[in-house]
């Protein structure tokens, strides 16, 4: 049992395996151990992405992921459509604002998904944008892209496509080359069962040599210096070795239950999440159709953005529950259910009837039960599941 069932949008909890693999004594990184652990660690990378593209890993969070896509493919002064639907698409773009990127902004609001349509008349209408940046899962909003959609409209123009997945890699089928995606960006800590501290990027052929001519300022993040370490089985730096021995164990774990039973436990764990706040009376922010299987948003159900704040409270501190808030401008409006990475059934019963019981303790909800019986009814539904297209419910 967990002394906190942390339900945040990453970091998530680990399975004890993960932890004593990362409790491993330090490796010399320019020695035989440590190529075989690289070695081990991006090979089931790209088994997990469905990739035959390089897989290079740099110590930061999944921002520093975000930026080295930037720094490589795109130049000072250059057009580039970055389509976000809340905060972490909103970075990306701010991030090569930052470097003088002349950024088209393709904006939706909270809770919507980004229309393929609308892209294909951006790109219609400038020739001159060559690259496309789009996030595959919003967490912020809890909203997923139609990827397969959206990738067909950009290769279909013969752009560059980018994608943060740093919240949907590993949980919500991608297939990194099936869909032709240049620049996929992933973090450690979010379905990957691995503690923070490393993000992985595949780059694609044209990535690279895109990145051969384009020109904005780059150093830590230089594809091609990494590649030529990678190549040797070492890092340009000194890589972050125990998150390293962690996601090689996460990997193999999900080796062991198979990817597509992995995708499956995903949509379950989200399908039954959606029932029961919808059960409690709760409505949900994102659109149907585009509800995250990795995060579920949430409608306040509180008065006032305090009180929402006492019920978070409350859940952490009565039950141990770690809900996530509001980021940005939903700061106060909705709170976040993480159900990724380490996360089965009797997680989500644990869950949600705890917040059922906070809600009914602060005076939001006067019966009790509800959840529970409409995330059973839901985890039954798996043949109604499997019939709607992959990745987007
Ligand atoms: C978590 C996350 C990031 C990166 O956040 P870091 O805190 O830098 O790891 C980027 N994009 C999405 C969609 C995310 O969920």
């Amino acid at each position: 049992m967990l002394e906190q069932q942390l339900r945040v949008p990453g970091p998530t909890p680990l399975p004890n395996r993960v932890l004593r693999a990362s409790a491993q004594q330090m490796i010399n990184h320019r020695g035989p151990e440590f190529a075989a652990l690289l070695d081990s660690v991006v090979s089931g990378l790209k088994w997990a992405l469905h990739t035959e593209h390089d897989v290079l890993l740099y110590p930061a969070s999944g921002t520093g992921g975000l930026e080295a896509a930037v720094v490589n493919v795109l130049s000072a002064g250059e057009r580039a459509l970055f389509c976000t639907m809340g905060s972490f698409g909103n970075r990306w773009a701010a991030i090569a604002e930052a470097y003088g990127v002349d950024v088209v902004r393709l904006a939706v609001e909270p809770g919507e998904a980004i229309d393929p349509e609308d892209v294909d008349s951006i790109l219609a209408e400038h020739p001159d944008i060559n690259t496309v940046f789009v996030t595959h899962n919003e967490t912020s909003t809890g909203v997923t892209n139609d990827l397969p959609a959206l990738a067909a409209v950009a290769k279909g123009r013969g752009k560059l496509l980018c994608v943060d997945a740093v919240s949907s890699a590993s949980c919500i089928p991608l297939r990194v080359d099936a869909l032709g995606l240049d620049v996929v960006v992933t973090g450690s800590q979010k379905g990957w069962m691995a503690p923070p501290g490393l993000t992985m990027i595949s780059v694609s052929p044209a990535a690279y040599e895109r990145a051969a001519q384009s020109k904005l300022p780059r150093f830590y993040f230089d594809f091609a210096k990494e590649k030529k370490y990678q190549d040797r089985n070492q890092t340009f730096t000194t890589p972050p070795v125990s998150v390293m021995y962690a996601i090689d164990e996460g990997l193999r774990i999900l080796r062991e239950e198979g990817i597509e039973n992995v995708w499956a436990r995903h949509a379950r764990v989200a399908r039954m999440t959606r029932a029961a706040v919808r059960a409690m009376g709760l409505r949900l922010l994102a659109v149907e159709g585009h509800r995250s299987d990795t995060v579920t948003a949430v409608l306040s159900p509180a008065e006032t953005p305090d009180a929402l704040k006492d019920l978070l409270k409350h859940a952490r501190t009565r039950y141990g529950l770690v809900l996530a808030g509001g980021q940005d401008d939903l700061s106060g409006k909705i709170f976040r259910v993480g159900h990724l990475g380490f996360v089965d059934d009797s997680d989500v019963y644990s869950v949600v009837c705890s917040l059922e019981q906070a809600m009914r303790d602060m005076g939001l909800q006067s019966r009790v039960g509800l959840a529970a019986a409409a995330a059973l009814a839901a985890a039954r539904e798996e043949e109604t599941a499997a019939a709607e297209p992959a990745g987007v419910r």
